[in-house]
């Protein structure tokens, strides 16, 4: 079985690690460069971006996270981890910085206060014909897409939730909570 890293500094870690191990997946937590180097793809949770950020540079994973997705590295984003992996993020803090890779802007907390959460269903062609029930928490918006990067899921507005370039995935929602797998098993098959 391919080894999956989850970043494990900050964020709904557990989860991603219970549904990867679901599915086969041999799901190790990463918090340290020595783990990042013995994985075959990496998961970056739902969290707080600021904080995965700040953390992720004090422990000295910012640049070799960097170097894995220059690298061609599998790796698949939700929610803080979509913003993480972001070239361009809006609505930052001030001195947030993300790993980016992915060529796209997006915009923190892009649902205000009066709809901070929410759920609905999406359809996405590539995960077959049954809608994908999405759960929104504070979630990030794809504002807009590079030439490198195409939409994988719309909400009915048009603005886009899921994004995928080449070998790197980011959902604005979190498939880790619903019991639907087939976003992770989707990022799977990116490691075979
Ligand atoms: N609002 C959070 C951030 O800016 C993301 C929320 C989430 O991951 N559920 O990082």
């Amino acid at each position: 079985a391919p080894s999956v890293g989850v970043l494990a500094l900050q964020g709904d870690f557990r989860e991603h690690l219970a549904v990867l191990r679901g599915l086969g997946a041999d799901a190790r937590p990463v918090r340290r460069p020595e783990e990042l180097a013995g994985v075959d793809g990496l998961v970056i949770p739902g969290g707080e971006s600021t904080v995965m950020d700040k953390l992720s540079r004090a422990f000295g994973m910012a640049e070799p996270i960097k170097a894995a997705i220059a690298d061609g590295m599998p790796v698949y984003g939700t929610c803080a981890g979509l913003i993480m992996l972001a070239d361009t993020v809006r609505d930052r803090i001030e001195g947030q910085e993300s790993f980016g890779g992915l060529d796209v802007v997006v915009r923190r907390n892009a649902f205000g206060t009066q709809l901070d959460s929410f759920e609905t269903d999406l359809d996405i062609p590539e995960l077959g014909d049954a809608p994908l029930h999405a759960v929104f928490i504070r979630a990030p918006i794809v504002e807009e897409l590079g030439a490198k990067a195409h939409s994988l899921a719309e909400l009915e507005d048009g603005r886009v939730v899921a994004v995928e370039q080449g070998n790197l995935l980011g959902t604005s929602f979190h498939p880790e909570v619903t019991g639907d797998t087939r976003f992770h098993e989707y990022f799977l098959t990116k490691l075979r």
